[in-house]
């Protein structure tokens, strides 16, 4: 890992910008709640943005036009999580389990890789990536990093 202290927020907002064209093509409208403004992470910061990538495009991709994808940036003493919620297809029971395997895809061309690497790199940073289902339809991605992102 490449370890540096970085500011969160503004990596949130550079991945949003860089899925808004892929987004705003399919209809789907993002917006983010980023109240914590000064949320310093210590950990590899391209490879954490990597993940937010890759569970921002997986969002986009479940959510028909005229749907929407949330991302909330939480922080307190324990750690930091950010939440990437959406109005999509939601995860069915079955597949739940596997969502973070190795070449797991449901879909024609994918590639089943995006959660599995994603989650190692979390992993490897102390923090946990986990997903459910929203009472309401959709599903939530919850990348949570412990106090800083310390690696032990
Ligand atoms: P890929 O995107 O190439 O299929 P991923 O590892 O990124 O691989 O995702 C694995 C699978 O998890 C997807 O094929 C899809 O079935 C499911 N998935 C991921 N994100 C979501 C989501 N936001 N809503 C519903 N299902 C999802
Ligand atoms: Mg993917």
């Amino acid at each position: 890992l490449n370890r540096q202290l970085f500011p969160l927020k503004q990596m949130i907002e550079e991945t949003l910008l860089i899925n808004a064209p892929f987004a705003a093509d399919r209809g789907v409208t993002m917006r983010s709640d980023l109240t914590e403004q000064r949320v310093m992470v210590d950990g590899d910061q391209e490879k954490i943005e990597q993940v937010l990538l890759n569970v921002l495009k997986n969002a986009i991709e479940a959510t028909p036009g005229g749907g929407s994808v949330d991302v909330t940036l939480v922080a307190d003493r324990k750690g930091t999580q950010i939440m990437v919620s959406d109005s999509g297809t939601g995860i069915p029971d079955d597949i739940m389990e596997k969502l973070f395997d190795v070449f797991f895809t449901t879909k024609k061309h994918g590639a089943g890789l995006g959660l599995s690497i994603s989650r190692t790199i979390i992993e490897s940073h102390n923090g946990t990536l986990t997903a459910h289902n929203n009472p309401d339809g959709g599903a939530t991605f919850v990348i949570a990093l412990p106090q800083q992102g310390r690696v032990a």
